[in-house]
């Protein structure tokens, strides 16, 4: 049994490899030859070429990495722009979930007490701090879930006036004011360091009122720094424990997407489900965020048509070619993309991946284009700019994120500590393995137990209860990868 997604195709990937004619053993998720391909031939997936046959490929035969050469990235320069606008879909309405609304409008989906720090040199201390909060503290404030340190690498050491300094700033500023933390974080600093706090919250004065930043600098030894803090946060609790969820409308979600240990099934099952998923989410009037340049890169034909205006178009352009230039001054391209699993899992290079993962942003039109770090304010489908990197990419879509859909066809445990992570699978085998950690098995609509709607819907269901409180595995186990903010910026 195999999968061909598009007539033109002439490759299929194996659902089964047992129970048909293959001229070789292929193990499931690889591709098959669907004719005979000369050399030279275009290999056809999606519907659009993925690669060349660099030799004649018998029909039946077992489609390798090897046997391709990449096709160029798609030229930047005479790109259609908004041509094909889809029409908006139908409104769906009365879908709701239970938030934290905040002053400024916003809605959290977790109540949690955020320390916020400018410099990597406090993490250790700020992290001890939050042991003794979670152990002497929390259990008196039962309606606050979690306390969070935003402990990062960035801070000092780096070259903070060059241009690049300004994306981990910004993520690093968006995320102190995360909807989750209410907007208001306890702020802990050095002293000394070069992303001073006025620096970070230049556009958010109220924060450096004081009582708000902890300089340990200040304080007689390590044990007045640990009680500066537990003092602060204490006060902070109180507040926070009075918070209460409301019923707020499906349309103050702000779901991030991205993908990692991707494999060729991502594009048939979990990424097209939860590109249904990001549809219902736009009719409910939410945001929905795509991200992972790279990933994109080779499909950004396929994505400047749909964008609602050109102005739009030419954002997700200058993001392309921005990244294009950096990968350029790391002599390298996108094709360094691609991982040891996703070959395992079938993927032959990058344009097979891309177009895999673009299904992810669903059918509607591209309302906005967001730069690194940057706030998303737009409703509807917006794409992110973030490198691929899982950590980097999830840390970056935190800057505006409430929640966040995670789909792998390999498998990765990845958490965020700051929201919930709803992971997806793209195989029903690896949800069977990691039955612990995977909250939806996509893989279903492979073997044709369920349809890409039934678990685009599904999803979308889950999304809405995730957010009103139910734990998701990665929450359920506490797992919280590292903030890694993107710095395309010197170190000094
Ligand atoms: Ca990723």
């Amino acid at each position: 049994m195999y999968i061909r997604v598009n007539l033109r195709d002439n490759v299929a990937i194996i659902v089964d490899p047992e129970g048909f004619e293959a001229r070789e053993h292929i193990p499931q998720s690889h591709k098959i030859a669907l004719s005979d391909l000369a050399a030279g031939e275009p290999v056809l997936r999606y519907g659009s070429v993925i690669g060349y046959a660099n030799r004649a490929i018998p029909a039946g035969s077992w489609v390798r990495e090897e046997m391709l050469e990449m096709p160029v990235a798609p030229s930047l320069d005479d790109l259609p722009l908004a041509t094909a606008v889809p029409a908006p879909l139908p409104p769906l309405d009365g879908h709701s979930f239970e938030g934290y609304r905040n002053a400024d409008g916003s809605v959290g989906t977790r109540n949690v007490f955020g320390i916020a720090t400018t410099v990597q040199c406090v993490a250790p201390t700020v992290e001890f701090a939050v042991r003794r909060i979670k152990a002497e503290l929390l259990p008196h404030f039962p309606n606050v879930d979690d306390v969070v340190a935003v402990t990062h690498s960035y801070g000092c050491g780096v070259a903070i006036d060059a241009p690049g300094a300004a994306v981990p700033i910004r993520t690093l500023r968006h995320i102190a004011m995360h909807a989750n933390f209410a907007g208001e974080p306890l702020v802990v600093s050095l002293g000394c360091e070069k992303l001073q706090p006025a620096r970070l919250f230049a556009s958010e004065l109220p924060i450096l009122e004081s009582g708000n930043v902890i300089r340990l600098q200040d304080e007689r030894g390590f044990g007045e720094m640990v009680a500066a803090i537990l003092q602060a946060a204490e006060k902070r609790l109180e507040r926070l424990n009075r918070r209460q969820r409301r019923t707020c409308p499906a349309a103050d979600l702000v779901v991030g997407l991205q993908c990692g240990g991707s494999d060729a099934f991502s594009g048939v099952t979990c990424n097209p489900a939860v590109g249904y998923a990001a549809d219902l989410l736009v009719r409910a009037g939410a945001t929905v965020m795509f991200s992972e340049i790279t990933e994109v890169r080779d499909a950004v034909h396929l994505l400047t048509p749909r964008a609602e205006t050109p102005e739009v178009a030419r954002d997700l352009i200058r993001e392309m070619r921005w990244y294009d230039e950096y990968l350029a001054r790391g002599m390298a391209d996108r094709s360094a993309n691609t991982t040891p699993g996703n070959k395992r899992g079938g993927l032959a290079n990058i344009v097979e991946k891309a177009l895999g993962s673009v299904a992810k942003a669903g059918s509607t039109a591209l309302r906005a284009v967001a730069g690194h770090g940057e706030k998303v304010t737009s409703k509807g489908l917006v794409f992110a700019a973030t490198p691929a990197s899982d950590f980097i990419c999830g840390t970056q879509q935190l800057a505006s994120m409430n929640l966040h859909v995670f789909t792998t066809g390999e498998g990765s445990p990845y958490g965020l500590a700051l929201v919930p992570v709803v992971k997806v699978s793209s195989r029903t085998a690896l949800a069977e393995k990691w039955h612990d950690l995977i909250d939806i098995d996509a893989g279903r609509i492979a073997t044709g137990q369920a349809t890409i709607e039934e678990v685009g819907w599904e999803l979308f269901h889950l999304i809405l209860d995730v957010a009103s409180g139910r734990k998701t595995w990665a929450e359920h186990w506490g797992l919280g990868n590292a903030l890694s903010p993107f710095n395309p910026g010197p170190v000094t």
